[in-house]
Parts: structure tokens; sequence; C-alpha cells
């Protein structure tokens, strides 16, 4: 039987969009929230006005969903002082208590579902598939990290005394700690971060990206409407300099951070040079991400799960399939599989529920990505590209692209978008292609299709990855099924929804009591 730690426990069931009635009645709702502006303020504002930033649709930057007002420094100060002053209170509430509050904002979150959905299209450009699984992810976050508050906190572990003494291990919240957060997953990684850091019992200064600071807004304020007092959980908006200053700051006990490996290496610097104690620096960063076909695998299967680990969220997962490696004998007709899919891709605004492939986020993104694959057309590599439709200019979108590489080595630096690079390996390189992807010196995900238990051994054994995903795509982590983080470049761990996580946000405590 598989082991569960909660059994019981379930994950959020989500929306049945195949249901035509609930999809038409959503897509009703959805339509009374287009116009809706939004807007993002520190959670406790001093007079001094902070700067003003206008967000606006990925899909149609001339649309304006909200506002952002940024944190001062003097915001950024007093921000972490109450969030310290508050802190033993809050751990002293112990795990129930904790976990009750977080139980509630998740059922908040599912009662404001038309909002979230709505903020994740309008906000990141999401489609209506990825705004339901994000959410879905987010509601799980709050009540799995909730169990695992009343699983580590509520009562210490009782340990040996072999000489008669009494031993007794704590866990306790560290202090204060911030979350830094990606606009990939505004919703489910800005709230999992933060809501494990709280279930731990420390207080939490968070700072969404800052492409995406609406939907963090909301996710707050239900927060606080759920019993989670402001000072303990507070938003800190702005751009990368907010950041710096947060993070700087001795105050702070430990920072989560995901994003790109360049920032995290950047935080970790500035951790090791501030003052004050050693801080807990948790990161989930990019990946190169592979996935190794064989010919055993079955064509239909490869072609459905290589399009989604590569295309679904316009590629800006993670843990998104970035090179696919084909074995010769096969790679011809599993190539043209993938392109008849591929080619029949429906590109656009987000709003349409056909879409597959919305925008990518934003205007550096897109040039960052066109430009990586104008460079491997000039140097003769093959390229099929699609051609974007008609009306798609006012925003960030990126034409679905499939570039022959020969080996993963060719690629430098994670290309964040649709773009799907291919390589072929005969049956004797096997080792040599793991040894490859290993050499990245990423570690995130990797997807294998093949029907030969031996090759799928020699590969789980040999890879460097977090996530090894069998004949099936590779995206897409469920809460305490697939806990979710890799190795090397890709992070430091513990796994997201995974039974470690929650610990390393506390710190330990030994009794010992001579009896
Ligand atoms: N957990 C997500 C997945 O499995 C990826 C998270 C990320 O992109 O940061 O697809």
């Amino acid at each position: 039987l598989p082991h569960a730690i909660f059994p019981g426990r379930t994950n959020s069931a989500g929306i049945d969009l195949a249901d035509p009635l609930v999809r038409e009645q959503l897509l009703e709702r959805l339509a009374a929230l287009e116009s809706k502006h939004w807007h993002a303020e520190p959670t406790f504002r001093s007079d001094a006005e902070g700067e003003t930033a206008p967000i606006t649709q990925p899909q149609d930057l001339s649309a304006e969903v909200g506002t952002r007002r940024d944190c001062t420094p003097e915001e950024v100060e007093a921000a972490i002082g109450q969030a310290l002053l508050i802190q033993p209170g809050w751990n002293r509430l112990g795990g129930e208590k904790r976990a009750l509050l977080l139980e509630a904002a998740a059922d908040l979150f599912e009662e404001h579902t038309d909002e979230f959905l709505s903020l994740c299209r309008r906000e990141a450009g999401k489609t209506l598939l990825d705004a339901v699984l994000e959410l879905r992810e987010a509601v799980d976050f709050l009540r799995y990290y909730a169990a695992e508050a009343r699983r580590l906190f509520s009562a210490p572990l009782m340990l040996p005394g072999p000489t008669g003494e009494e031993n007794r291990l704590s866990l306790a919240g560290r202090g204060v700690f911030a979350t830094i957060s990606p606009w990939n997953f505004p919703l489910a990684i800005f709230i999992g971060p933060a809501a494990a850091a709280l279930a731990a019992g420390n207080t939490v200064v968070a700072k969404p990206a800052e492409q995406t600071p609406l939907i963090a807004a909301l996710a707050v304020k239900l927060c606080h409407e759920a019993g989670i007092p402001e000072a303990v959980f507070q938003l800190l908006p702005g751009a990368g300099d907010v950041g710096q200053m947060i993070t700087s700051d001795p105050r702070i006990a430990g920072v989560a951070f995901t994003g790109s490996t360049e920032t995290a290496q950047a935080i970790n610097r500035s951790l090791a040079s501030r003052e004050g104690p050693i801080a807990t620096f948790i990161a989930e960063t990019g990946g190169q991400n592979a996935m190794i076909v064989d010919s055993s695998a079955l064509p239909e299967q490869v072609t459905r799960d290589v399009v989604s680990s590569a295309f679904q969220s316009a590629g800006q997962r993670c843990s998104a399939l970035r090179m696919l490696y084909l074995q010769d004998d096969v790679a011809d007709e599993m190539l043209a599989m993938i392109r008849g899919a591929f080619e029949v891709l429906e590109i656009g605004d987000p709003a349409e529920l056909t879409t597959d492939v919305g925008p990518v986020i934003d205007p550096d993104a897109k040039a960052a990505l066109d430009r990586h694959v104008a460079r491997r057309k000039k140097n003769g590599r093959t390229v099929w590209q699609r051609k974007l439709p008609k009306g798609t200019g006012a925003g960030c979108f990126v034409a679905p692209t499939i570039i022959e590489l020969d080996s993963i080595l060719d690629l430098k630096r994670e290309n964040f978008g649709p773009v799907l690079h291919v390589a072929r390996f005969k049956a004797d390189q096997l080792e040599r292609v793991v040894d490859d992807i290993n050499a990245t010196g990423y570690g995130l995900t990797l997807g294998l299709h093949s029907r030969i238990d031996a090759v799928r051994e020699l590969v789980e054994a040999k890879a460097r990855v977090g996530n090894f995903y069998v004949n099936r795509n590779q995206i897409g982590a469920v809460v305490e099924s697939q806990p979710f983080g890799g190795d090397g470049l890709s992070g430091t761990g513990p796994k997201a929804g995974g039974p470690h996580y929650v610990a390393r946000f506390a710190s330990e405590r030994v009794v010992s009591i001579d009896t």
C-alpha cells in the first residue's frame, strides 16, 4: 500500500472544465470581473508614498489590470520590526491553532475562486486550465502544510534516555522569514512557502514578483480575513530593490526563494555578507530538463507527453521539458508525430477556452526567447516555428518553436518559454546522454519513455535529478504525491509539498532532564 502520512487527507477537487454547464457559468462570472481594477500595496503603509506602477496584461500590454504601490525603505524596516515583535506570540499559538487558521484561509481561497482565476489570466496570462490547476495547488499547499503544523508542532518527540534522563525534541519557528516568489506560479508559489513558514511558527514578510503582485495581495487579504494577524503575514510589493532590502536585513532568520538560479546565487551572497545570524536559505530555481525516449516507447503517449511538458503554460514552468532525446531508430517517426501535434496547438488569448499556448510574461521574456531562436537559425540549425496568429501583436507572444541540436550541452542557459530542443542518440549512447544531462549542473525534472526495466533502472540510478517521471509528462507535480524540487543549480531542497519541507523552516530544540 502507498505510504500515507495523513490517511484520508485529500487534495482539492478543483473545477470540472469538461462539464459544459460548469464551464458556461464560470465564464459568465469571469466576464463580470473583466473590468475590475485591482491594487497591491504594503500591508502597513507609512505617510511617505512609494512609487506606483501599472500592471498590464501579458496578452495585451495596453490593458491595465491594476496598480502596484511599492514598499519604501522605511516601510521594509518597519514591517520586519513588527514581524519580529509578534513572532514569539505566533510561535506560542502552537501547531493546532496555526493549522486551523491556514485551513480557514484555504476555505476562503475556494470561496474566491472566480477572482483568483480571473487574476491568473489577466495578470499572468494563464489559460483557464492552468488557472484552475494553480488555484488547486495553492489550496493544497495551505491544507497540507496545516496538516504538517499539527504533525510537527503539537507535541515534542520523546527520545530514548538510556541513562534514565528524559529527552524531548521540539520544533519552533526561527523568527521572521522572507518569501520571494515568482510570476509563473503567482498564487501557488506565493502562498506555498509562506504557508509553510507560518505553519512552522515564523512570521512572514512576502515579496511577490513585481509582475504579479495583485493576486498575491488578494491571497494576503484573505489570510487576514481568515484570522492570521496582519503583522504575522505582510505583503511587501516592489521590484528587485525591495527584495534586496529584505534579504540584507540582519533580522531576517531565513529566506525562501523561487526564481532564477542567478538571483538565488545573488541572495545567497547577500545573506552570507550581512551581519547577524546565519540565515536559512531555501531556493527552488531553474532547470535544463530533458526527456529520453527509446525505441520501446509508445509514440502516441510520447507525443502527448512531450507537447504538454514543453508547451503547456507556454513553457513557463521550471519543470518544463527543454531538451528531448530521441533514439535515432525511431526519431524521424516520433518527430513527425510530435510536429503534427505541435502544428495544431492553438496560440493566442488565454480568454479563449481553446487556447493551448498563451503569452509569455513580459516584453523582456519575449525578447530573450526570440533572440535565442534567431541565434540558432543564424547558426544553421533546423528550426520549426509556428506563425503567430493575427491579433497577437499587442501582447508578449512567442511563436512555439522546435530546434534540433546535438546535445543538451549546446544550451548554456534556461530558455523559459515555448521552445523545445531535440537531439538524437544511438542505443549504446544512453549512459553518455545521462552523463551530459548531469553535466549541465541542473537537476530538476527528467522524463523517460521506455518499456524496458533495465533502461529505467540505469537512468534512475545515474541521473541526478529531483523529480524523475517515467512514461508520463514531467510537469504538474501534485502536493503530497510528488514533492517537488531539484538539486545542484536547480535548488537547495527540501521539496515543496513533501514531508520534509515545513521542518526546514523550523529550528530544533532538545531538552534533557535528569530524573
Ligand atoms: N511544480 C511545478 C510543476 O511541477 C513547477 C514549479 C515551477 O515552475 O516553479 O510543474
